[in-house]
């Protein structure tokens, strides 16, 4: 009934009364209808925003999906709200990266969901492998290489005809395609990057080790080795040396992180500072699907390579 209600004060707003008129007369609230049919779908919840465009991409119109993860928040530090885990509670297919990136995803109840981890037995690389010490495990950013991508998104495809069954053909087809969309991707990613080969990168926090590493080029060193915690001077001034004796001129800073510490870096170095997203924005057209962010990211980083 809210949403109804919503809905007419939407219409009255624009002055289409006559709408308003003929929807009594067929006899109900449209609003009201479409929460109905949206209520019928299988409901998937996943971690971070990629992942939603993935079931799109798979799944079209035959689930409702929900992002948990709101836009600009850190996955790495993110606490659920009462109303997110509501959420959660609805859903028949949970997806989450894995890895220790989105175990608050994960402890939330779901008690009519599966829970697919969609890490597990791909192949990693260790985080921080510059600093051993301070981050260890493998790096959960794997989404990030348009390949690894593929290979989560075939194992998407058993899930989503579990909670879709009559639309199993169109689920197979569309990730078929979409597979070869991504594998693609990788190929265009190493292409692009070829001229740059053996270049270095400094980023805002290892969540492009996969993407640099499917551009064919070394993995990153960070200005927080651990996302959310203020790295030390020391470590701060070893990096500015380690970045002026490479000649990198350029720090990747991120939209969820506060540029300051890329900003100071820069200055040290006498470089500038761009942008990486490891996320995607639904709310901005040129990153609101993962193609697109991987595009975007890797335009990112190649304005970053021609000016270092
Ligand atoms: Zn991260």
């Amino acid at each position: 009934m809210r949403l109804c209600l919503h809905a007419h004060r939407q219409l009255t707003a624009y002055l289409v009364i006559p709408s308003v008129l003929l929807m009594f007369l067929l006899g109900g609230c449209p609003a009201a209808r479409e929460a109905a049919s949206v209520a019928d779908k299988p409901v998937v919840v996943v971690s971070i925003y990629p992942l939603a465009d993935w079931v799109r991409e798979v799944a079209g119109e035959a689930v409702e999906v929900y992002t948990l993860l709101p836009p600009g928040a850190n996955p790495h530090s993110f606490e659920p709200t009462p109303e997110i885990a509501a959420r959660a509670a609805q859903a028949s297919l949970r997806l989450v990266i894995g890895l220790g990136l989105d175990e608050w995803a994960q402890s939330l109840q779901t008690p009519r969901a599966t829970t697919l981890v969609l890490s597990e037995g791909l192949e990693t690389v260790p985080m921080a492998a510059d600093h051993p010490g301070e981050a260890s495990g493998p790096n959960p950013h794997l989404w990030m290489d348009p390949v690894r991508a593929a290979e989560m998104v075939a194992r998407l495809v058993p899930a989503l005809v579990r909670i879709a069954p009559a639309r199993r053909e169109e689920i197979e087809r569309r990730a078929e395609e979409y597979q070869a969309q991504l594998q693609a991707l990788g190929e265009e990613l190493a292409k692009a990057c070829q001229p740059y080969a053996g270049r270095r990168v400094i980023t805002m926090h290892n969540a492009y080790d996969y993407f640099l590493l499917r551009c064919g080029l070394p993995t990153e060193k960070v200005v927080t080795p651990f996302p959310g915690k203020e790295p030390s001077i020391q470590y701060l001034q070893e990096l500015a040396a380690w970045a002026r004796q490479q000649e990198v001129r350029v720090i990747f800073a991120e939209p969820v992180f506060s540029p300051k510490l890329a900003e100071v870096l820069a200055r040290e170095i006498d470089g500038q500072v761009l942008l990486l997203d490891p996320l995607g924005d639904p709310q901005d057209p040129a990153r609101d699907t993962y193609v697109k962010l991987i595009k975007w990211d890797l335009q990112q980083l190649l304005r970053g390579l021609q000016a270092g």
